[in-house]
């Protein structure tokens, strides 16, 4: 194991003006060890994925072959985006071998940057147009982002001096000036969102350099608004449409943008800009984030998925809540609750997290159903699937952002994505706040950091959350000190009690801020009452949706529609922050109508089955009565589907004959 020194927010890192405008801070030198499902997640990623020496050769490779400039594609984004997720990931499991890999294809990307400063996955012939900017910014990112796991100071100047070089070539390239590209011309799909993206690594790249050119750059992309057919930023501000009536609807690179005016809030400071972004992620939220904690009913783009969720006439594209949204979503989150300390967008990350996240953890190890059709694909299992279903479907139906590359293999960019997800998980777990900590999820393991003295502090926590509700957290700090120990009490919770050293309290929703003198061996027992609600579709009528795609014209126009007569008669449950999943391995049909014995206030009693009830692991199995005295088993979302195939096809969404 490696000591890594990490004091992030010291000037000149990409985070230190959050001092001054984040309400929640990272311990970057907080370590964790974790047990239960989360663990098993991280162990499954760092193991099979990111300890795979032969993935991050061929992403590198991109940008020695340029085939992305054929057809404007992709490729290029899947390195970067690997090793933000392994940087969050090496935080975790600070394993020596897999910083050797990261830092060993860190030295092989450098050689890929060419006389003019250039890493790129497009020939300089047929550069900036396609995915070129897009894939330039998650280079950028990933280099950030190792930064934040290495000490190797020299190396940390080279790629400060590569990302130097990398940016000073698109300012010439780009800008208002004459003779130069504007920002939209830059990509011919999203009315140039997807380019705008690039954002928030040149944010980052100001604070860390402090060259101004990098904010005037950065502020020439703020102007320019995110796309060509209206300003989102202005829209966010006007905040009276929703996003998924935005001109462009697509969920992950909307998002992306956001993350980057967020970022230009923290360095400039003006207000406006955070207003902006935080209308418009509770806008999301109220509007698209489905029970399971992902967004997007037709295929990838944002189309008011809360209500339409539960509908088979929004499934038309046949995929719905692409993986690369749902881990954006908690980045997002993520974000946003470090900037306004609201445990609103916790409960949203631990939402994704139990439910459509560990659902795309491809912990089977098999294969989508869609590649192996494909003449001349390298038949190689990928690490995430891509898509989450919620109506009687299966999982696997396809690979997002597929792309075969030119030794045969393929990847996708969902499966890029998702290693900073669990990531995620760990650096949220704990937070720091001005005067204390503050306990955000319930994960069982040990959790080292520091109080605001700087003193060391031990969290010990037994449970077996997210299966159960009772948590049982010792406190233990070095020495004897006041501060305050704030606990998320999850939203979805009736009904929670709390004692301190067996004294019982009153509960506070949102946090419940504990302010004393801590000594070692306080013990706090928590108890998050785990009834399992039913959850009904919200009845809809009619909408206008913006999600009718012209390509030739990179244009989307809105669709009127219906709420089919179907929609009502779904009912979907959740214990906890688990959503329940009929899975056919089980026994039963899905898509077969059932009828549920539930209480007059919409809960139902479930009996816990115990471990190995079903033939295949779950995080929760239990029994849900039915009217006519039979029972259906149920168990979390995560755990159902994960043959990607047929013999394990799900449903969160039971159909009910009735309403
Ligand atoms: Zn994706």
């Amino acid at each position: 194991m490696r000591e890594v020194k990490m004091n992030q927010y010291q000037e000149h890192s990409a985070n230190y003006k959050r001092l001054e405008t984040d309400s929640l801070f990272v311990d970057f030198e907080q370590r964790a060890e974790f047990e239960g499902c989360i663990e098993k997640a991280f162990r499954f990623i760092h193991d099979e994925q990111l300890m795979n020496t032969a993935l991050w050769k061929r992403f590198a490779a991109q940008f020695r072959d340029c085939i992305d400039s054929e057809k404007g594609a992709w490729r290029g984004e899947y390195w970067g985006k690997m090793m933000r997720g392994a940087c969050f990931v090496y935080a975790y499991t600070r394993d020596d071998a897999l910083y050797q890999i990261l830092e060993a294809t860190i030295e092989d990307l450098l050689t890929t940057q060419d006389g003019q400063g250039r890493i790129s996955s497009f020939r300089p012939d047929r550069e900036l147009f396609g995915w070129d900017l897009w894939c330039r910014k998650y280079v950028l990112l990933g280099m950030q982002y190792f930064m934040e796991i290495s000490e190797n100071e020299a190396l940390n100047r080279r790629l400060v001096e590569s990302m130097c070089r990398q940016v000073d070539y698109l300012i010439e390239k780009i800008g208002p000036e004459e003779g130069k590209k504007h920002i939209f011309e830059t990509s011919q799909t999203w009315q140039g969102l997807n380019s705008s993206t690039i954002l928030e690594p040149v944010v980052r790249l100001y604070s860390i350099t402090g060259e101004k050119r990098y904010l005037a750059f950065a502020q020439y992309i703020v102007s320019c608004g995110g796309t060509a057919l209206g300003n989102l930023i202005e829209l966010a501000l006007e905040d009276r449409l929703a996003p998924y009536q935005y001109p462009v609807t697509k969920a992950y690179e909307m998002m992306s943008f956001f993350e980057g005016v967020l970022e230009y809030y923290r360095v400039t400071g003006e207000e406006k800009y955070k207003r902006a972004v935080l209308n418009f992620g509770r806008r999301v939220m109220e509007t698209d984030i489905t029970i399971i904690g992902s967004a997007g009913c037709t295929h990838e783009l944002l189309d008011h998925s809360r209500v339409r969720q539960s509908d088979p006439e929004a499934l038309s594209g046949g995929v719905m809540q692409e993986t690369c949204v749902t881990v954006t979503w908690m980045k997002f989150c993520y974000q946003l609750l470090l900037i306004s300390g609201e445990a609103a967008f916790a409960d949203c990350m631990e939402q994704s997290l139990y439910n459509a996240y560990l659902g795309a953890v491809n912990t089977g190890k098999a294969l989508d159903q869609d590649t192996p059709q494909k003449e001349g694909y390298i038949l190689e299992y990928l690490h995430f699937d891509s898509y989450s279903p919620l109506l009687p479907g299966t999982r696997g139906k396809r690979v997002g952002g597929l792309q075969q590359m030119k030794d045969g293999h393929y990847y996708g960019c969902c499966a890029c994505i998702g290693a900073a997800g669990i990531g995620l998980a760990h650096k949220a777990a704990v937070l720091c706040s001005r005067d204390g900590v503050v306990l955000n999820f319930y994960i069982p393991g040990t959790i080292r950091t520091r109080t605001p003295e700087g003193t060391a502090l031990r969290l010990n926590i037994a449970t077996e959350y997210p299966a159960d509700g009772a948590v049982r957290i010792a406190v233990m700090p070095e020495q004897e000190e006041t501060f305050s120990l704030a606990l998320r009490i999850p939203g979805w919770c009736k009904a929670a009690s709390l004692w301190v050293n067996g004294e019982e309290e009153a509960v506070v929703c949102g946090y419940h801020t504990l302010t004393r003198r801590w000594k070692a061996g306080d013990t706090i027992q928590l108890r998050f009452e785990m009834e399992t609600c039913a959850i009904r579709p919200v009845p809809y009528g009619r909408d206008t949706v913006n999600t009718e795609m012209d390509w030739k014209a990179d244009r989307l126009s809105p669709k009127e529609i219906v709420e089919s007569p179907e929609n009502r008669l779904h009912i979907a449950f959740r214990r906890g922050p688990l959503i329940l999943a009929a899975d056919a391995r089980t026994g039963v049909d899905p898509a077969q109508p059932v009828d549920p014995l539930t209480g007059g206030d919409g809960t139902v009693k479930l009996r816990l089955l115990p471990p190995g009830a079903v033939p295949f692991k779950t995080i929760l199995a239990a029994a849900l009565p039915l009217r006519d005295g039979r029972e259906l088993i149920l168990v979390d979302y995560a755990s159902a589907g994960k043959t990607l195939r047929e013999d394990s096809r799900m449903a969160a969404w039971l159909p009910v004959l009735s309403d």
